[in-house]
């Protein structure tokens, strides 16, 4: 029997970002009468170490014995950090993904409110020209171009850091021209009004979506905005963000990749006269601190960022927006995996908001929410001003001569079209040179020593590596086994179409992108500028291509490799894959041209293939969704592993064993299933063997009742040396 606690005697509980399953009580601080106000933060003990606490719960008892608990430290602030819904909301995440309360609730502080500082000053936010600036003739920086492009870009208005650097400016261009006193660090959010200018006038489908979601502001709604590409579900997104501006309250815009951020960030500011910051790891850590602080004042009027921005504090939440609703880069895939999709619905129903989840191609789960009516479901069936839909056509290329992966048919269509001034863009969806490295007399193959893949052949520059772990190594001069000097390049990749294509159409630019070649942070705003200045040529790349930029002279493309997503063991592969394929789509002829999009396959007759030229996604999704119904996966019931790394062979299946036993012993739940130990389909990854237990069944409170019974055991158990656990709810990862 727990003894109980003197009456009178106050505990703080509190979030610890340590691994621990549960949150910890504190004893106020000694001689303070004040207590810390809840989502605020406090300095505790923690062994011999002194940690940033967030207070959660002021309490008049505990189970735990007072004479064993520690004294809080210091309190650090007056104000909550963290507000009543976002902390709701953190709780929650933690509940629901399992994931130790104290690593999770830290995703509501900016870095440097994690170290224990105080929130950055938001004054310094952006730049504006100074008189002496102002009155500078066109000409006098005329050896610094940048910097005279950097004082022409203010003569606008004041813009923030982030603005500035989506235009491709950097802190060096800052710093010389504040020493020189033509710019100066100002408050940028302060003299900001929050206004936009004229919409376009949207048509009837745009307007029957904008009007629903607009009328459902101050309130929680679940808005599915299937649209083609093109058909103008951003210029939804702008007018319903201006009607929450009009009641002064805030719009979060989530997109998947930073990437994506520079493009929207300039229809943005051309559309409104109002603070925007942006929340990504692109961001130098003294600007994520700014941004972050502005959206908790309300200085901020929009904010828009990557998955973990879904937990930034918002002092009037009216809005919030999941662009590429389907995109799994939206799903954090290591620490706390979770959805920030899923998180944003909660938010916005925690925070009486209504959500926004758009896209072209939505995820199974959010058209099955569609089609039973918990989403209202908005329709985009066409192009917005004028722009034709995209013909597509199947290559069977079984047979077929293809040079670095081209057919002829596709050769013969990029000339045409490069001839006529346009643009091509051919997907392919494996960087390096080729993906296997083998020996012509033995067989050899380059394998990763640390996981269960191949090496990928490199040429620029010359290297093998794994894309899995990173590990690379020198080119071999000849094979390890057998001595031959036959190493031959096997199966395609990036640089070897790059290669073929610059010899093949040399009187065109090449542009490869891939993360190879993108790498820094404004590789792909440099890049998308670059090519709207540029005539005729061909981009070739990898996913990073596919996603929501904006190309209008491209007028044909071309997916050289569209089978490799058939043989995916990913119970979602077919899904990514039409999604691909109606994605990639989308880059053509968004302009008034028309495009065509030719996909290569040797699966001509697979019933995505021909679904995708012929059906729209309605029709196509619940072509997937009744496939999935058939097999009883999600969206039909809930899924969740049980996932073990470790670094012995076999430790980690006696672990999940053990477990899976001690939970038998329970009188387990019967509706839920449990199948495992199994290896993942990359047994070992990284060094390390990967197992996992898969728990499913058709109730999801009860999937996750044995969830957490399970890590209830889990916890308990003794590890063994370099063992690992973690949950995996609702996994995007392959089974
Ligand atoms: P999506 O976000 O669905 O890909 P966009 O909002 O980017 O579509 O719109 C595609 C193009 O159509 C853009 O150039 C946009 O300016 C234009 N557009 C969108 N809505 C309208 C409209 N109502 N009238 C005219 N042009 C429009
Ligand atoms: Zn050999
Ligand atoms: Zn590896």
């Amino acid at each position: 029997m727990p003894q109980r606690p003197d009456k009178a005697q106050t505990l703080l509980r509190c979030a610890v970002p340590v691994p621990v399953r549960g949150y910890l009580d504190y004893l106020p601080v000694s001689g303070n009468e004040a207590l810390p106000v809840t989502g605020g933060r406090i300095l505790v003990p923690l062994g011999s170490r002194q940690l940033v606490g967030i207070v959660t719960d002021i309490l008049g008892s505990t189970d735990i014995n007072p004479a064993k608990l520690k004294r809080a430290k210091v309190y650090l602030d007056e104000t909550a950090l963290i507000d009543p819904n976002v902390l709701r909301l953190l709780a929650w995440t933690a509940d629901y993904y399992q994931h130790p309360p104290g690593e999770t609730l830290v995703l509501g502080l900016s870095p440097r409110e994690r170290r224990g500082e105080p929130p950055a000053n938001v004054q310094e936010a952006g730049f504006d020209l100074t008189l002496r600036g102002q009155g500078l003739s066109e000409s006098a920086l005329s050896r610094a171009p940048r910097q005279q492009a950097l004082i022409v870009a203010l003569r606008s208005g004041p813009k923030t850091r982030a603005e500035l650097r989506a235009l491709g400016f950097n802190s060096d261009n800052f710093r010389a021209l504040t020493a020189r006193a033509l710019i100066e660090p100002v408050d940028i959010f302060a003299d900001k009004n929050w206004d936009w200018r004229a919409p376009l006038s949207a048509n009837t489908h745009q307007n029957a979506a904008i009007e629903a979601i607009s009328s459902s502001l101050g309130q929680f709604a679940c808005h599915l905005l299937e649209g083609v590409t093109g058909s103008g579900k951003t210029e939804v997104y702008l007018q319903a963000i201006a009607d929450a501006l009009a009641r002064q309250e805030q719009t979060l815009v989530l997109v998947p990749e930073i990437g994506l951020t520079p493009q929207l960030l300039q229809r943005f500011n051309e559309r409104f006269d109002a603070p925007i910051v942006t929340l990504h790891s692109g961001l130098g850590n003294a600007e994520r601190d700014r941004n972050w602080h502005a959206a908790r004042t309300g200085e901020a009027a929009i904010i828009i960022g990557t998955r973990s921005a879904v937990f930034a504090p918002m002092r009037s939440p009216g809005l919030i927006i999941v662009d590429e609703e389907h995109d799994i880069s939206l799903n954090q895939q290591d620490g706390l995996r979770y959805s920030a999709r899923d998180v944003a619905v909660k938010r916005a129903q925690l925070s009486g908001c209504p959500i926004v989840l758009g896209s072209a191609t939505p995820s199974l789960e959010s058209m099955a929410n569609a089609t039973s009516a918990r989403y209202q479901w908005h329709r985009l069936t066409k192009r917005a001003g004028g722009a034709h839909p995209p013909t597509k056509r199947l290559i069977d290329i079984r047979g077929l001569a293809l040079r670095a992966g081209l057919s002829p048919q596709l050769e013969t269509k990029m000339t045409e079209v490069l001839s006529r001034g346009e643009q091509v863009l051919l997907f392919l969806n494996r960087r390096g040179f080729a993906p296997t490295l083998l020996c012509h007399d033995c067989g050899w193959i380059a394998e990763c020593q640390n996981c269960d893949a191949r090496q990928t052949l490199h040429k620029k520059p010359p290297r093998v590596q794994c894309h899995h772990c990173g590990q690379q190594n020198p080119l071999p001069k000849h094979c390890p086994k057998c001595h031959g000097h036959r190493l031959v390049a096997s199966g395609l990749g990036t640089e070897q179409t790059e290669q073929a294509l610059r010899k093949d159409f040399p009187e065109v630019p090449v542009y490869r992108v891939d993360s190879d070649s993108m790498s820094g942070r404004h590789a792909m705003s440099t890049f998308t500028q670059t090519i709207e200045q540029t005539g005729p040529c061909i981009m070739l790349g990898t996913q990073l291509l596919a996603k929501g930029h904006h190309f209008p002279k491209v007028t044909c493309v071309g997916v050289l490799d569209a089978d490799s997503l058939l043989m995916s063991p990913d119970f979602r592969g077919e899904e990514r894959l039409a999604q691909l394929l109606t994605q990639v789509g989308g880059r053509a002829g968004r302009a008034q041209k028309p495009g065509e999009v030719i996909i290569q396959t040797r699966h001509p007759e697979h019933p995505i293939m021909t679904a995708v030229l012929e059906k729209d996604w309605r029709s196509l999704s619940a072509q997937l969704l009744s496939s999935r119904e058939a097999q009883g996966l999600p969206p039909n019931g809930a899924l969740a592993a049980l996932r073990c790394d470790s670094a012995n062979p076999e430790s980690g299946a006696a672990f999940l064993l053990a477990v899976i036993n001690a939970y038998q012993g329970t009188s387990p739940d019967l509706s839920t299933r449990l199948v495992g130990p199994l290896s993942a389909p990359m047994a070992r990854r990284a060094g390390l063997y990967r197992s996992h237990i898969v728990i499913t069944g058709p109730q999801r409170s009860r999937v996750h009742a044995s969830v957490k019974a399970l890590v209830a055991i889990a916890s308990g158990q003794k590890l063994p040396k370099g063992l690992r656990w973690f949950v995996d709810i609702d996994p995007s990862e392959p089974l």
